[in-house]
């Protein structure tokens, strides 16, 4: 029904050497997931926790292609990086700021991409020992689903999923850096429609701002 044509191209598009994704082919992937989770999800309550900040755009186009009532809440994953585009291992997950209950509810957990698998891994494990301290109950099951699966990068195997929790994956995506639809270098390109990787000389000019980060140790998202 909507038209996913983008009239107003940002500057940063200049930035990038390859699309590997187009606004359309994302658009049309999109509603394929979504017509499957309303008809697996059918009939339940369902909570749907989008993952910041990289996956708020999928989040909002993927819930507006749902057919089912769903309650939305946005939970925080943190990985502290050792460089801009690898995460070194810790994963930092707060629920702190979620309004919604997800006691006995069917949850869907919404992601950019996996890549290690170590944030699913994260998120997954606090969610259920997440109760009874902060949920009254465990949810009745809990689902994924991610827009990008670089299953080459894996270094934890994804976790069990709970109840009739399913797995939906958007794409495989190849070994490289991405960005656009959410995703960003350095808090930046995360506007652009597309997906697609950015030029080598992008890594090389921000190298000092890369050094800070090594510094801090701070990142992610
Ligand atoms: P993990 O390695 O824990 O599976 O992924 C951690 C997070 O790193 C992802 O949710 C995503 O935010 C970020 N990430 C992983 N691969 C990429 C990538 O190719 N591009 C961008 N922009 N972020 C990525
Ligand atoms: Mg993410
Ligand atoms: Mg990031």
């Amino acid at each position: 029904r909507r038209s996913r044509s983008h009239q107003t191209v940002s500057p940063e598009a200049a930035d990038i050497a390859r699309v590997l994704f187009s606004a359309d082919d994302i658009y049309r992937r999109v509603c394929e997931l979504a017509r499957e989770i309303s008809a697996d999800l059918a009939g339940k309550q369902v909570v749907v926790l989008g993952v910041a900040t990289g996956a708020f755009v999928f989040l909002a186009d993927l819930v507006r292609e749902l057919s089912l009532p769903v309650q939305i809440g946005i939970i925080h994953a943190q990985s502290y990086y050792g460089s801009s585009t690898e995460s070194a291992g810790r994963v930092n997950v707060s629920f702190d700021r979620l309004k919604v209950d997800i006691s006995a509810k069917h949850v869907l957990l919404v992601e950019d991409i996996i890549d290690t698998g170590r944030t699913l891994q994260k998120l997954l494990t606090e969610m259920v020992a997440a109760s009874p301290t902060l949920f009254p109950k465990p949810p009745a099951s809990i689902s994924v689903c991610a827009l990008l699966d670089k299953q080459a990068r894996r270094v934890k195997p994804l976790p069990r999923l709970i109840g009739s929790g399913k797995l939906y994956a958007g794409y495989d995506c190849e070994d490289v850096f991405v960005v656009g639809y959410g995703l960003d270098f350095d808090e930046r390109y995360r506007s652009l429609p597309f997906i697609g990787v950015l030029k080598s000389d992008v890594f090389l000019h921000s190298a000092e701002g890369k050094q800070q980060r090594r510094a801090t140790g701070e990142g992610g998202g």
